[in-house]
């Protein structure tokens, strides 16, 4: 059937991969006994190589039904660089392209034709599909996105309830269904509405083992936190907001604070927002802020995080779109803020709904979306059990398996708590409480006399953020109840009485400060990110030439490995996973040169070689710096060459001579300025830099006295 004597040659000779993903051989095989398939399979698991090696493999024209054009033509530009003959019919196109492209497809030149469904069961269009199966045979239908058949799922689409006449039409043909949506619901409904024949089923696990989850609690640092978050990861990001204008401010101060950021809403222009879209997918900007508007056609592959800012409407849409982090299997980073206020907000918005069914629901929604904020147990136990998959916990790869917060002790606290719930005769809310319990004067405590309770100001010792705390876990744990009329007034149950009788113990979860994680690293993986980045140029500018997204050039995965193993020659780079026997002849040659030159380099120039190793390494951006100025190029050419600006590179200096790394200052500085620095630092001790001038006058730039002071701290802090 096959010139390749295995699946796994075919897979590298086409695609550069050396080993298939859980469950894709055992799908493509099926494709290959021409039995209908459902694939479920979470986002990145890899579906498409699952229709697209068949379609190579087999005799005549694979169609695949796919619902945006954007992600179509990313697709088809992905698959020719990979020398595959794959095109697609929209409405982009115009009569005389669709007709060049209907001959080629006649004549057999191409294996797999993208289309969008109405076009497919167009009346011009069927009676062209009769042909293709005459004249050179349909090899198979594969649906992508198929969950749009059913009203269950979140994306309904009614055009896709057509296309059952493709098998009444072409009895014959297979059937692929593919979907990334989990409930069983939209499963058996798909296998319905397409009327697949008794079609092997596959449903991979939803775990992405490759994503990190974590919570964090939004306080007024969160911005402080997210541009660290921003600065300390590689790669581009995705921040969700709840409302433009909050998407519209932290754009801005992002911007302000250099990075790279767009804003993506509904307010601003079409044009605007496929302009801001593109930019994000060619990697011409970092970090999108979006509403959740965003990211439904994107196939980026290399996102490596995705912040929520506020809370997801629930978790099936949580899981969608922090999915959209690292499809490419490389770690990357989810990460939600989460406070009480956003509960606030979200509740009152859901107490406007008007259909009760439709609230309830809602609710039940948001309710678990707080579990999985709230809790204390594995992150990915909490998903995937939502999806109806168990998962024993202990992954790693969350912050409550990574840092688990330590339980209190709050029994005490909590009989307070309850008790003053109870002398207020459980008619107020949780703010109110918490004002009597901390002796507040306000109005609301002086007109209902609570002053006068056993219960006012018992509670001074603690913050009102750990009341709430507090308050929350107790209506979460089901020791207190709260009415839903939209007031919140907090009501006692059963157990609420346990728990003043001292019968029940009360424990809480204390939020840990998140800290930041970055990954020690040493001199040779500091080398090989240069490399990458070097090579990460490279894609760019090959990208820009042919306008295409980078990644359709080389995953950043391989660029990786490239760096690591730094082939020689093109056998060595051919081996590489993601090289495939295409890109190796349109690319492999310049990749080559780049890996040669930066090995030259190392040779000739000892810049890493002489990094010092210590607690206190350079960031990859300073090593750059680093390597550019011990090269001999100026501030102003460094600038240039890294696109920053020079008061940055010169901060990157002072930085490096604070990390003990050898920078020659002469250069910079004259050794008669730097005596005077040094002797004016000697009394004045480590003060800012305007007093520091004030002293030294104006014929000292705030440049020099910065470097100058850098030596002085690295030799001071020895
Ligand atoms: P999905 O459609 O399921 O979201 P894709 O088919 O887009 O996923 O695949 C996600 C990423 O994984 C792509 O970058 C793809 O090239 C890569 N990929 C797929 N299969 C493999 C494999 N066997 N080995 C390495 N990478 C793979
Ligand atoms: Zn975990």
């Amino acid at each position: 059937m096959t010139a390749y004597p295995s699946l796994e040659q075919a897979l590298k000779y086409y695609f550069g991969y050396d080993n298939f993903r859980p469950g894709q051989r055992e799908i493509i095989e099926g494709a290959m006994q021409n039995r209908d398939l459902l694939v479920v399979m979470p986002t990145g698991g890899g579906k498409s190589i699952c229709f697209q090696l068949p379609a190579l493999m087999k005799p005549g024209l694979m169609v695949v039904v796919s619902p945006l054009i954007a992600l179509m033509q990313d697709q088809v530009e992905g698959l020719r660089k990979n020398g595959i003959a794959a095109t697609f019919l929209n409405s982009s196109l115009n009569q005389y392209q669709t007709r060049i492209r209907e001959q080629a497809i006649l004549r057999g030149k191409l294996k797999l034709l993208y289309v969008a469904p109405e076009r497919l069961l167009s009346e011009r269009f069927l009676p062209f599909l009769d042909l293709v199966q005459h004249q050179v045979g349909i090899s198979a239908f594969a649906i992508d996105e198929a969950h749009c058949v059913s009203e269950w799922g979140h994306d309904f689409r009614p055009e896709y309830r057509q296309l059952q006449l493709l098998r009444s039409r072409f009895g014959d043909v297979p059937v692929f269904a593919l979907t990334a949506t989990a409930t069983d619901r939209v499963r058996s409904d798909i296998i319905t509405q397409l009327g697949l024949r008794q079609p092997s089923i596959h449903i991979a696990s939803f775990n992405r083992q490759n994503l990190y989850y974590e919570v964090r609690h939004k306080n007024r640092a969160a911005y402080k936190e997210i541009l660290e978050l921003i600065q300390e990861n590689e790669g581009a990001g995705i921040i969700y907001c709840l409302t433009r204008k909050q998407v519209e401010e932290i754009a801005f101060k992002l911007q302000h604070d250099k990075i790279s950021a767009l804003p993506y809403h509904a307010g601003l222009s079409d044009e605007e927002r496929t302009q801001n879209q593109t930019k994000f997918i060619r990697d011409d900007v970092r970090v999108m802020v979006a509403t959740i508007a965003f990211g439904m056609g994107i196939n980026k592959p290399d996102v490596r995080f995705i912040i929520h800012y506020s809370l997801p409407r629930n978790l099936e849409s949580y899981y969608q779109e922090s999915g959209r982090a690292g499809r490419d299997g490389e770690p990357s980073r989810c990460t939600m803020f989460f406070n009480y206020g956003d509960i606030k907000t979200i509740e009152w918005s859901l107490n406007q709904k008007t259909d009760e069914q439709e609230q309830l629901i809602a609710k039940q929604q948001l309710r678990q979306m707080v579990d999985y904020a709230e809790g204390t147990v594995c992150r990915r136990t909490i998903q995937l059990g939502y999806f109806g998959e168990r998962f024993p916990g202990n992954c790693g790869n969350c912050d409550n398996c990574r840092h688990p917060r330590p339980l209190e002790d709050w029994t005490i606290e909590a009989m307070k708590f309850l008790s003053c719930v109870a002398r207020c005769k459980e008619r107020f809310g949780m703010s109110h409480i918490i004002d009597v319990l901390r002796g507040s004067k306000n109005r609301k405590v002086m007109q209902y006399k609570h002053n006068e309770l056993s219960t006012y100001g018992i509670g001074k010792d603690k913050t009102a953020d750990e009341w709430r705390n507090l308050g929350r876990s107790l209506l979460h744990q089901g020791f207190l109840a709260q009415t839903d009329d939209g007031y919140s007034v907090l009501k006692l149950n059963s157990l609420s009485w346990e728990v003043m009788r001292k019968q029940r113990q009360v424990s809480l979860a204390i939020p840990v400060k998140s800290e930041i994680t970055t990954l020690q690293r040493n001199t040779k993986a500091i080398a090989a990110d240069i490399l990458v980045y070097r090579l990460r140029k490279l894609r760019k500018q090959l990208a820009d030439e042919q306008s295409v997204p980078p990644y359709v050039i080389f995953a950043d995965s391989t660029l990786k490995l490239m760096s690591q193993l730094q082939p020689q020659t093109r056998d060595e780079l051919g081996k590489i996973s993601g090289v495939g026997s295409n890109k190796l002849s349109q690319y492999g040659d310049q990749f080559l040169a780049e890996i040669r030159a930066y090995r030259q380099e190392q040779d000739s120039s000892p810049s890493l070689g002489t990094i010092r190793q210590g607690d206190n390494f350079p960031s990859i951006t300073e090593l750059l710096t680093l390597q550019l100025y011990q090269q001999g190029l100026s501030i102003t050419e460094i600038a240039t060459q890294r696109n920053l600006r020079p008061t940055t590179i010169v901060r990157h200096l002072c930085d490096l001579i604070e990390k003990n790394q050898s920078v020659d200052i002469n250069k910079l500085v004259s050794k008669n300025k730097q005596q005077k620095i040094l002797q004016v630092l000697e009394s004045l001790g480590d003060i800012s830099l305007t007093p520091l001038k004030e002293h030294l006058g104006d014929s000292y730039s705030f440049d020099e006295i910065r470097l100058v002071r850098g030596r002085w701290r690295y030799k001071n802090r020895k």
